[in-house]
């Protein structure tokens, strides 16, 4: 009721810890002065509250003008009354923020000028943001700011295994009410580690995570492993590697096989290699070749790197096709190419190289030009020339061509004049007279080119003196030419005569042979050896060991049986000679109990290889008669035979392989024909195939030939014939030549286009030989290029001497392969012949009534259904059928949609035949 009252009550002091902006709520009732009587004028209804900052207490010592004011403090609406006595209490809230706060402590102070009031609580409070992990990052307990509108920047840290996110550190922002507010950036598992919650955990077993950009783990790819947790990658397994490059995503590989296939073709110094994929590409896309060329010693065989001077076509290494060629060998030089098929691990990779490997002989090579020619001596009517020997002669050169033409003459008529040395005078010009002249040397290997033209005047004519008419003969090159055939002809009669003499003694001895060879050399005719019939010899066992080395049986290692041969097993094995490498060998054995004839029939099979040295005819290695088993050891080929090898590989090759394999073929056959040699039994089963695809001819033997052939069968003119392989006079009169070899050779032609189909199929001998005298011959086989069937239509003349000869076949073949082009089968065509077979065997489709009927003719019954639910319900639409329709029958089997085409194809030409009616296809 007094006036002017200043009354304080002070708080104790408060520590404010880490707080910066205080809060203070205040709870308290107050009475409005109207219901107070008496008073007026003295009587408040508000009261003050201040603060004052210390850093530490202060006891009594604070005067109260040092308080900062913080505000006055009325009561809302709440007064406490006391209507009729009864007291209603009415409490007040009120909250007062005081900061920035920077010492240590503070008390709060509450001034009361007059009121009447009751302070109820006190509440000192500040906020902050309680711990968090957000986005994988821990933000500790933050005090808010000192401002309201201040928010606290928080950098948060990674859980464990988590780790910031690359320029993305993780934050948040603490407001001034406590609140996490704006989190910015994150953490993210490491590599090993995948988010669970708000935790890294370690990846499984076998899974693995590479990178902490990844989100999940994944199980470890193709050929890797691991068995840690928490792993980032998986480890290889044992052979498999990653490449450098390789992400830990991908599975691991390694290294490629070999190339397969590889087959080779000799254009004298020029050799082609092509290969098939290797059959396992290490599980890679990458896969390159290289080649690795070396030249060979011919004995001991020690081989050497080929060497800068050698060209790649289109390059060594880092070759992405199939392919290459090799330039610019040295002629009748022995080389081994091995072709590598590396990937991205390859160099990774500690096991052995594999590699397909050819070893080949380069051809003969005509010589380089004659470009140094000196005039030795020019006269009114002569010039004497002289030369040197071309640089690359490739051979032994027997003879020089000299051709020369009157300078200013119109019509240029060239005249020759050959010469045995590196001089010649030419006779019988005109005394003042240019003359261009231009030399070329010959080889077996045949001409080579013209050297430079060289310009020489012969000398004016001496006036008053009369020319010599005659010249001598020495000087005469019709009398040089006349005087050389004399002379060939006299040593021709020496050859053929010592020949016969060394026969009629059985008298292959080295000498004579030797003294063959001298006077071949001296005369190059054809054809360097004669083959010799080991039937001559009065000793077959001479014969053997004339012809096939005799070997240790310790240097062979029999490994298993491969086959049965006609006089015991035929096995596969290994021959070490001493000094040399061991090589691969099939060995035939002749079985115990064997007759004298029989041994000599046996061993007659490597009296006649032995004779033979050619890249497409097995090779001899030896012989063992000297213990037992007696044993014919002959080089490994991996293949075996070529008809069965086909069948296994139906429609795996590309032409150019199949025509590089009949060249092989034909290659040996022009050399056994060379050499005077027979085949008789030239047949697919006959040839036998290496790992390199070269096909070598095998089977070699006098009457066994025939008699161990299973399609041999007896003639009515009592031989025992391979019929469908055999040509007309041979079946006939016994008629055995190179032409025949050259009939049989197209039926082989035949067999490898159809892949080892047999010819004629199932048409019994007796209507095959009535067949081919009506003119019938074998069709096309499917995608056989038009050349190469016009080429087996050419060996099946029936005039022998229009066949052609192996050499021209050779030379066909090698054409084909340089322009394959020339071996593209044109689409939509039908190449059949337009003679269809019309005999009993093969059925006259005309006859048939139904597309069932012809299903059970040609044994493909079982897609009887598959005919007519398609809708083929007459012959005529099933004449129409193109090889598409056929595979959409749904007929699978390559060897049946042959066979099905085939014999539609017949069916559409006897149409044709009989009817005049082509089908449209
Ligand atoms: P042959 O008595 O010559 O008909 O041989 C019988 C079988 O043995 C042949 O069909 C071939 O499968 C196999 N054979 C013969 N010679 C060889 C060889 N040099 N390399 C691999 N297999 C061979």
């Amino acid at each position: 009721m007094e006036p002017n009252q200043n009354n304080w009550l002070r708080t104790n002091w408060i520590e404010k810890g880490t707080a910066q902006r205080i809060f203070v709520e205040l709870k308290f009732t107050l009475r409005d002065c109207n219901s107070l009587p008496g008073v007026v004028g003295t009587c408040k209804e508000t009261f003050n509250l201040y603060y004052q900052e210390t850093d530490s207490e202060m006891g009594r010592s604070l005067r109260e003008n040092q308080y900062v004011k913080i505000d006055t403090i009325a009561a809302d609406e709440s007064f406490t009354q006391g209507d009729l006595g009864e007291r209603k209490m009415k409490l007040n809230t009120e909250v007062r923020i005081i900061g920035p706060l920077s010492r240590r402590g503070f008390y709060l102070a509450f001034q009361d000028v007059g009121a009447c009031i009751a302070l109820v609580s006190v509440k000192v409070y500040y906020k902050k943001c309680w711990s968090i992990i957000e986005n994988l990052a821990t933000f500790p307990d933050t005090v808010t700011g000192s401002e309201f509108s201040s928010l606290v920047e928080v950098e948060g840290a990674c859980v464990s295994d988590a780790e910031e996110e690359a320029e993305n550190s993780p934050k948040m922002h603490c407001s001034a009410e406590g609140e996490w507010l704006v989190p910015i950036g994150k953490c993210i598992c490491r590599a090993g580690f995948h988010q669970k919650g708000d935790a890294c955990e370690p990846c499984g077993r076998g899974f693995y995570k590479s990178s902490s950009q990844d989100l999940q783990c994944s199980r470890c790819p193709a050929h890797s492993f691991n068995d840690r947790e928490g792993s980032w990658r998986c480890d290889c397994e044992d052979g498999y590697y990653r490449a450098l490059s390789d992400p830990p995503s991908v599975a691991c590989t390694r290294p490629p096989s070999a190339p397969q296939n590889l087959v080779y073709n000799i254009n004298q110094t020029t050799v082609s290699l092509e290969w098939s994929l290797p059959a396992d590409t290490g599980g890679r896309n990458d896969v390159t070749y290289r080649v690795i060329c070396r030249r060979c010693s011919w004995e001991p065989e020690e081989c050497v790197p080929c060497g800068p001077n050698v060209g790649y076509s289109p390059a060594q290494s880092g070759l992405v096709d199939t392919y290459v060629s090799i330039v610019d060998l040295l002629a009748h030089a022995n080389y081994t190419f091995e072709v590598e098929a590396v990937n991205g691990v390859s160099d990774l990779s500690r096991t052995q190289r594999l590699f397909a490997a050819v070893s080949i002989a380069t051809g003969q090579a005509a010589p380089s030009q004659v470009s140094e020619v000196i005039k030795e001596k020019v006269q009114q009517r002569s010039i004497q020339l002289s030369w040197q020997e071309p640089q690359q002669p490739n051979g032994v050169i027997t003879e020089y061509e000299i051709k020369y033409y009157e300078k200013d003459q119109k019509d240029r008529v060239y005249s020759t004049v050959r010469s045995k040395s590196t001089s010649a005078t030419v006779n019988n010009l005109k005394p003042s007279t240019a003359y261009v002249f231009q030399i070329r040397a010959f080889t077996e290997a045949g001409y080579g080119t013209y050297g430079p033209r060289l310009e020489i005047t012969t000398k004016e004519e001496a006036t008053g003196r009369i020319s010599s008419a005659i010249v001598s003969s020495e000087q005469n090159p019709v009398i040089i030419i006349a005087v050389v055939a004399v002379a060939g002809t006299i040593i021709l009669v020496f050859m053929v005569f010592g020949f016969i003499i060394g026969r009629r003694h059985c008298g292959y001895s080295k000498a004579d042979q030797e003294g063959d060879e001298e006077l071949y050399f001296q005369f190059k005719f054809p054809g360097t050896k004669t083959y010799i019939d080991p039937e001559t010899y009065e000793d077959p066992n001479r014969a053997v060991h004339q012809f096939a080395k005799e070997l240790d049986a310790s240097c062979i290692k029999i490994e298993r049986v491969i086959g049965a041969g006609e006089f015991g097993e035929v096995c596969s094995g290994r021959l070490k000679l001493p000094g040399k490498r061991d090589a691969s060998v099939a060995i035939k054995t002749l079985k115990v109990g064997y007759t004298e004839k029989q041994r000599r029939d046996f061993l007659c099979e490597a009296s006649i290889m032995g004779q033979f040295d050619h890249p497409n005819v097995v090779h001899l290695e030896g012989v063992v008669t000297r213990g037992k088993p007696v044993m014919i050891v002959i080089e490994y080929m991996e293949n075996g035979s070529l008809d069965g090898f086909l069948r296994k590989h139906d429609g795996q090759f590309t032409v150019i392989q199949l025509v590089g394999m009949l060249r092989g073929i034909a290659a040996g056959m022009r050399y056994l024909s060379d050499m005077g040699y027979v085949h008789r039994d030239l047949a697919a089963r006959n040839i036998l195939v290496n790992s390199n695809l070269v096909c070598k001819v095998s089977d070699f033997g006098l009457s066994r030939v025939i008699d161990d052939d299973p399609e041999a069968v007896y003639t009515t003119t009592g031989g025992k014939i391979p019929v469908r392989w055999t040509a007309p006079e041979a079946i006939q009169y016994r008629k055995f030549t190179s032409a025949s070899d050259v009939w049989s050779y197209g039926i082989v032609m035949w067999e490898v286009m159809s892949y080892g189909e047999r010819p004629y199929w199932d048409m019994s001998n007796q209507d095959v030989i009535k067949a081919i005298e009506e003119g019938y011959r074998l069709p096309a086989p499917m995608d056989c290029p038009p050349g190469l069937h016009q080429l087996m239509l050419d060996c099946w003349q029936k005039d022998r001497a229009e066949r052609p000869k192996f050499d021209q076949i050779v030379g066909i073949l090698d054409k084909m392969i340089r322009n394959p082009n020339t071996l593209k089968t044109p689409a939509g065509t039908c190449t059949r012949p337009i003679s269809p077979l019309l005999d009993q065997s093969t059925p006259d489709f005309t006859a048939f009534r139904s597309v069932g009927e012809w299903l059970e003719a040609i044994k493909m019954e079982r897609y009887r259904d598959n005919f007519t639910a398609a809708g083929y319900s007459s012959l005529e639409s099933v004449a129409r059928m193109s090889i598409e329709d056929v595979m959409s029958l749904g007929i699978t089997l390559v060897g049946h949609q042959k066979k099905i085409m085939s014999s539609i194809q017949t069916m559409r030409a006897q149409m044709l035949h009989l009817h005049g009616t082509g089908v449209q296809v």
